[in-house]
């Protein structure tokens, strides 16, 4: 087969690619990507091989190259998190091996405001937003911070913490609660075999009508979705490595049965997917960051998240 093509997302899936630059050290010339298009085209290759059917063509939304910063991807991403305040639930989660930049599209390498990822600059801009519409429609935001460790949620993690600025947020991870968002490199470890969901309530009185209207917005850094050697692991790397991929593909199944429209969506096979129910289907909107490793030694990695990709689109 000469390409394989993740079609245009449906309803209210959307896909992003973003491919992280080579790291100091890592050899440039070795990489697997060969085409970024303005469309959203992606082409790899295995570059240790020849021939026809090594090129493998991907569709997304949107590719963001080696290159995208964290701004770009964020003005992106904005509209989707501008729809919470009008009521709507999102979606929005990284999938990809260990060291793909999962983290750092969610939450960024460090607390400098210009290497911010999502999540921080979400939250910023909903603080921004509701100031502004303050004289009309009073809103409240509050945010919880949940880690799903082998298909369990430690409860002194789960409390809800009401913020009323971008401070706030900062404060709270200098407190700890947030440090899996920022990827601390003591958590890193573990971190990469765990799913971090930030979930932001926004609730808004319009104080006019005094209707109340909710949203609910999920930021995940899922765990790494690389395959683990049956023969190699033992033990609590094994059981690791089980629940990470029973609720990886569980997390695949609910977004390609929504995806098909299908009347059966099976929120119910994993930790994950119950914790993300109120925010995949129905009106909810989700986006899936597809996050990708450049180099050549990751092709089979490659290959099996953009399969992951494809299947859900
Ligand atoms: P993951 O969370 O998927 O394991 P990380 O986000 O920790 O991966 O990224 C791995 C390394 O690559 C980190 O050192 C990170 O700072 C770096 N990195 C990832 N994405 C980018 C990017 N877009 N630009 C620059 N460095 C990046
Ligand atoms: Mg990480």
């Amino acid at each position: 087969k000469l390409y394989n093509e993740v079609q245009d997302l449906k309803g209210n899936i959307r896909v992003y690619c973003r491919i992280r630059p080579f790291l100091p050290g890592q050899c440039q010339k070795k990489t697997t990507i060969e085409y970024i298009g303005e469309n959203g085209e992606l082409v790899v290759s295995n570059p240790l091989k020849q021939g026809k059917d090594n090129h493998r063509l991907f569709k997304f939304n949107k590719v963001f190259g080696l290159a995208a910063t964290q701004e770009e991807v964020f003005l992106d991403t904005q509209p989707l998190i501008r729809s919470v305040l009008d009521g709507y639930n999102v979606c929005i989660f990284a999938y990809g091996q260990t060291g793909s930049g999962k983290t750092y599209t969610m939450s960024g390498p460090n607390l400098s405001t210009e290497d911010w990822g999502v999540n921080y600059r979400a939250l910023n801009d909903l603080f921004h937003i509701s100031q502004s519409r303050k004289n009309s429609i009073a809103y409240e935001v509050c945010v919880q911070m949940v880690e799903i460790y082998n298909e369990r949620v430690p409860v002194p993690d789960a409390s809800i913490h009401p913020v009323k600025s971008t401070e706030d947020i900062l404060e709270l991870m200098n407190i700890g609660l947030m440090n899996r968002a920022v990827g601390s490199t003591a958590l890193n470890e573990r971190s990469s075999r765990s799913h971090s969901v930030l979930t932001v309530h926004v609730r808004g009185i319009d104080l006019e009508s005094d209707t109340v209207l909710r949203g609910c917005l999920h930021l995940v850094d899922l765990a790494g979705s690389e395959r683990v050697d049956r023969s190699e692991a033992t033990g609590d790397r094994l059981r690791e490595a089980q629940h990470i991929n029973k609720s990886l593909s569980a997390l695949g199944d609910v977004i390609f049965s929504l995806a098909q429209k299908s009347p059966h969506v099976p929120y119910r096979n994993s930790k994950l997917t119950q914790v993300l129910q109120s925010s995949l289907g129905g009106q909810a909107k989700t986006l899936m960051f597809v996050q990708l490793n450049p180099d050549v030694e990751s092709y089979s990695e490659t290959i099996s998240t953009l399969k992951f990709a494809e299947r859900v689109s």
